[in-house]
């Protein structure tokens, strides 16, 4: 199943993921009520994305009291409104802190990847976010790194490639 992956170090900070989130979800630019949201390291200078992470495990299904927080058929999470009493258990519990707190409604909010067609990803002009396949994720970030390694070979020995 494909997912959203991050690269933390392609990420400018620019936050336009969070305000296409929060205008396809909410009809308004607001960071403050999207679905993903970009945290500031500035200790290591990066700007870290946050979002699910679609884990297999997830406890905030498991701790929900009345099953509002749950699993699509697609394999998205969701919250039924309807059925949530606000106790925050979920997101006492995401392992990421993925799931937020809409500052309008005190409601519960977490990433649902659009349903399917993810509006962030479109909208990043680094790629920092990403959404594939697990399996093309990880071929991509081995690659980077190999060539990283590669690259510090060829300055440590002094070698240049010619290149035509
Ligand atoms: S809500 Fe949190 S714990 Fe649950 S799947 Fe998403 S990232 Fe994982
Ligand atoms: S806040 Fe709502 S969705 Fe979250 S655990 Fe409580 S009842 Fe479930």
């Amino acid at each position: 199943m494909k997912k959203i992956f991050i690269d933390a170090f392609k990420c400018a900070g620019c936050k336009y993921c969070e305000l296409s989130c929060s205008f396809y979800h909410e009809g308004k630019f607001n960071p403050k009520l999207s679905r993903i949201r970009i945290f500031k390291e500035d200790e290591y200078g990066i700007d870290n994305p946050i979002l699910c992470s679609l884990c297999s495990y997830c406890p905030c299904i498991n701790i929900c009291p009345t099953n509002a927080f749950y699993r699509n058929e697609k394999g998205f999470m969701e919250i039924n409104i309807e059925k949530c009493i606000k106790c925050y258990k979920c997101i006492e519990s995401c392992f990421f802190g993925a799931v937020f707190l809409h500052i309008e409604k005190n409601i519960p909010i977490v990433c649902n990847l659009c349903n399917g067609d993810p509006q962030c990803v479109k909208k990043c002009p680094t790629k920092a976010i990403v959404f594939l396949e697990p399996n093309e994720f990880a071929k991509k970030k081995n690659y980077e790194y190999s060539r990283i390694v590669y690259q510090d070979f060829l300055n440590k020995h002094g070698i240049k490639i010619k290149s035509d």
